[in-house]
């Protein structure tokens, strides 16, 4: 699970030229516009991500006078990419006593607490057109790992640490799409499934359509793939905006995990699986990159042109080919700018 707000303390305070109301606070490689003199460097602040849905009374300034929007029942808005005064902004600082009652003595390490589930703070997850689903058939298969990546934003340490190590990745386009998964259980059984359900057969939604028109199961079987989960992007018309202007839907390959052995298989394997199947795999940028250490050089590399389609593309996906457990996405930040 992803946190979506965390205690985290102010890193640097810079000055916004032109502009002397407000003021950029940095939290890890998170950028923030807000009001001038509010934290300073070293104070403790909750930090709420992108993507967050935050609860209208919590910052009732997001709806900017008008009615709050309504997701899963509460009442709120989407945190959204802007840039103020030239100054990018992500996410929401919102002040420790917001969650804190009483100021917390400072022999409590506090920082990194996840602070989401008090202040009823959810993801935000576009919602999946039930022509694309249909009905559920139960809940996303346990064996299974959900597909997710941790903004690169995040990992500043840790990025430094991995350079410092020689790490080379597997770079490829980040799709933006809804995440499909076609699993071949260990009793024969297929399924296909999106990001957290288990969907039941139906030759007319986009999702089985899909399993269908590459003959998965069939495929899966005749290699004894049983126990193999294959996780991609669903994209095309009905998609997110179908910013690749693709015919019906497609479907592209970024993961394949084995749930028997319970390792994803690594980058070379996934490949030629791939081609063995006849199915797509994301676009490949990079199968050896290097990091700089910088989070900002693998934002600024994330941005660029879309393989799929002349179009700005959603980012990049890091894998690291030395120890599977590490992978991460940087988005582009153009790409956010051009959507808001
Ligand atoms: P997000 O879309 O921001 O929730 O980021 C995580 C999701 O990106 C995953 O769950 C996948 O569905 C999706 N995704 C798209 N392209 C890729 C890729 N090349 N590698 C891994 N995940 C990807
Ligand atoms: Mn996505």
């Amino acid at each position: 699970m992803r946190k979506l707000a965390t205690i985290r303390k102010i890193d640097e305070v810079r000055a916004i030229p032109d502009a002397d109301k407000i003021v950029a606070y940095r939290v890890g490689g998170w950028w923030v516009v807000d009001a001038v003199g509010k934290y300073t460097a070293g104070d403790l602040v909750v930090y709420v991500e992108p993507d967050a849905w935050i609860p209208h009374a919590l910052a009732p300034f997001l709806s900017k006078g008008q009615e709050p929007r309504t997701y899963e029942g509460v009442k709120g808005e989407r945190l959204r990419t802007v840039k103020l005064r030239g100054q990018l902004s992500q996410g929401l600082l919102l002040p420790l006593n917001t969650v804190y009652e009483l100021p917390p003595t400072t022999s409590v390490d506090i920082a990194g607490t996840d602070v989401s589930e008090p202040l009823g703070i959810i993801k935000y997850e576009p919602p999946v057109p039930a022509q694309l689903a249909g009905q559920v058939r139960g809940i996303f298969p346990t064996a299974i790992p959900k597909t997710d990546q941790e903004r690169v934003q995040n990992l500043v340490a840790e990025i430094a640490e991995y350079a410092d190590r020689g790490l080379t990745f597997e770079v490829t386009e980040k799709l933006e799409g809804s995440s499909c998964t076609m699993y071949l259980d260990r009793e024969d059984s297929f399924h296909v499934c999106s990001r957290n359900f288990d969907l039941q057969e139906d030759g007319n939604v986009s999702f089985w359509k899909v399993a269908a028109q590459y003959d998965v199961a069939a495929k899966m079987r005749a290699r004894g793939l049983q126990g193999y989960a294959l996780q991609g992007e669903l994209v095309g018309e009905g998609v997110q905006g179908n910013v690749y202007k693709i015919k019906a839907q497609d479907f592209f390959v970024y993961d394949v995990y084995n749930e028997i052995e319970g390792r994803y298989l690594n980058a070379l394997e996934r490949v030629a699986l791939c081609e063995d199947l006849q199915l797509s795999h994301v676009p490949p940028l990079d199968t050896a990159y290097v990091l700089s250490g910088n989070v900002d050089d693998l934002l600024k590399y994330a941005e660029g042109r879309s393989v799929l389609h002349d179009t700005e593309r959603e980012g990049v996906v890091f894998k690291c080919n030395e120890d599977p457990s590490i992978s991460f996405k940087a988005i582009s930040n153009r790409y956010l700018l051009r959507q808001g």
